[in-house]
C-alpha cells in the first residue's frame, strides 16, 4: 500500500470557478463601497470574464516558470484594474482595495467538487495518510478547507507559500516528503493539472493520478497514465496503481 496521498486543492477538491466568482463579486462590492464615483459600464459577467482571462493567463505562465505564484497574486489585480478601466485616476489605490477584498473573501470560498468529502472519507478509512498539496497562501487554503468541512482529513497541508517552492518544482515535492518523513515511492499525488500535479510529481519520483475533470483529450504518449474522471473513481484507482507499482517492484 502507498503510505500517503498528496491531493491538490483547486479543481480537485474545491471547485475553482464558483469560488473565484464568489470572491470576485465580493471584491467588486468593496470597490463600489470605497469609491462612490466608480462607473461600471460593463456587466459583472463581462468583468468576471476579463478577470478570469487575465488570472488564467498569468497562472499558466507561472506553470511555465515565468512568474512565481506569489508574483501572480500581485500581478492579476493590477492588470484587471488597469484593463477594466474601473479606476483611471485611483488605479493604485483601487488595485489594493480589490486585492485585499478578493483575498479576504477567497479565504471563505469553499464550493466542493462533487464526491470530495466521500473520497477523502474512504481513503482515510483505508488507512492512508492524507496531505493537501497546493500552490497558494497557506492560511487561505486551510481556511477554505475548514469552511468546506474537510480540513480534518489532512494530517498536514503543504502549500507553496509555506513550503518555499511552487509545484511543479521538484523541490516542492522534496520538501513535502521531508516534512512527512516518507520516500517518493511511498506516496501518490492526485491533481487536475498535468503540469504542476502530474509531471511535477513524476519528476520528483512519485506516482500520480490525473483528475481529468473536464474530459480533456490526452496525448497518445500518456496512454499508461492513471486517469480518473470523477472523485468516485479515486479509491479504486489508487488500488490499481498500487498493484501496478508492486508488479514493477517485482520485475
Ligand atoms: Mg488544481
Amino acid at each position: 500500500m502507498y503510505k500517503a496521498i498528496f491531493i491538490d486543492i483547486d479543481d480537485t477538491l474545491l471547485d475553482y470557478i464558483p469560488c473565484c466568482r464568489e470572491a470576485f463579486d465580493a471584491a467588486i462590492g468593496e470597490l463600489k463601497i470605497k469609491n462612490e464615483e466608480l462607473k461600471i459600464t460593463q456587466s459583472e459577467d463581462d468583468l468576471f470574464r476579463l478577470f478570469f482571462e487575465i488570472s488564467g493567463r498569468l497562472f499558466s505562465e507561472a506553470k511555465r516558470g515565468l512568474h512565481t505564484v506569489a508574483e501572480v497574486m500581485e500581478l492579476y489585480p493590477a492588470e484587471f484594474i488597469e484593463k477594466s478601466g474601473l479606476a483611471n485616476e485611483r488605479a493604485e489605490e483601487m488595485t489594493d482595495v480589490f486585492k485585499h477584498a478578493f483575498r479576504a473573501a477567497w479565504g471563505n470560498t469553499h464550493t466542493l467538487v462533487p464526491g470530495a468529502q466521500e473520497a477523502l472519507e474512504a481513503l482515510q478509512r483505508k488507512g492512508y495518510r492524507l496531505f493537501a498539496a497546493s500552490n497558494s497562501f497557506g492560511h487561505l487554503q486551510r481556511s477554505r478547507l475548514q469552511h468546506a468541512g474537510i480540513l480534518h482529513y489532512f494530517e498536514d497541508t503543504y502549500i507553496s507559500m509555506d513550503i518555499g517552492y511552487d509545484k511543479p518544482d521538484v523541490r516542492f515535492y522534496e520538501e513535502a516528503l521531508r516534512r512527512c518523513g516518507l520516500a517518493a515511492n511511498e506516496v501518490i499525488m492526485v491533481g487536475d493539472s498535468m503540469t504542476t500535479d502530474i509531471i511535477g510529481a513524476q519528476q520528483a519520483g512519485l506516482d500520480a493520478i490525473y483528475f481529468n475533470r473536464r474530459n480533456e483529450p490526452l496525448a497518445s504518449h500518456l496512454s499508461s497514465l492513471a486517469v480518473i474522471g470523477s472523485l468516485a473513481e479515486l479509491e479504486a484507482c489508487v488500488e490499481v496503481e498500487e498493484q501496478r507499482r508492486n508488479c514493477r517492484g517485482h520485475q
